[in-house]
């Protein structure tokens, strides 16, 4: 990064602090030429564009301001809706991209709400996706059990693996 001074361009770290978020760092630069002192912020950017190309930071209150009217009335904490948030920017952020369509960040957001409770899924994706009649309630409903037998299978695996090791202590 060129000076802001004297636009020499390079420039020396002299110090370096994480934000208390964790989520940016402050580096505090000295210019080799003029000497003088000046600090730079550096994050992870991570942008998402909107229906109509327009482009705004990520921001996780967002995903909680949406998901939070979706569980009204139900048993979901503010840490749960945190949680989630930080869960779908993570999911995010694997993709490796800068720039997000909304779309995906409503896709994103699907499977943690799901895990966290299925009434508020039904009525988020409902809302998302669309839902034109019950007949798209039913089959989200329907993927909803399918998911939750696959849930209980891989449960009862891991009881089997659990007995097995405990036999094995015994032994
Ligand atoms: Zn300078």
């Amino acid at each position: 990064m060129h000076c802001p001074f004297c636009r020499h361009p390079d420039s020396r770290v002299v110090d370096s602090r994480t934000s208390d978020d964790g989520m940016s760092i402050r580096r505090r630069r000295q210019c080799p030429a003029c000497g003088r002192r000046f600090s730079t912020i550096e994050t992870a950017s991570l942008s998402v564009v909107k229906r109509g190309g327009v482009v705004e930071p990520f921001r996780r209150d967002k995903i909680i301001a949406g998901v939070r009217k979706a569980c009204q009335g139900r048993p979901v904490s503010e840490q749960d809706l945190a949680l989630l948030a930080q869960r779908v920017e993570e999911t995010i952020r694997s993709t490796g991209s800068s720039e997000v369509d909304s779309h995906d960040v409503g896709l994103a957001i699907l499977p943690p709400l799901r895990d966290l409770d299925e009434v508020a899924y039904l009525r988020f994706a409902s809302v998302y996706r669309n839902f034109a009649s019950i007949d798209d309630f039913e089959h989200a409903v329907e993927a909803l059990r399918a998911a939750r037998v696959g849930h209980a299978r891989a449960g009862q695996v891991e009881t089997d693996a659990s007995a097995v090791d405990a036999g094995e202590t015994d032994a």
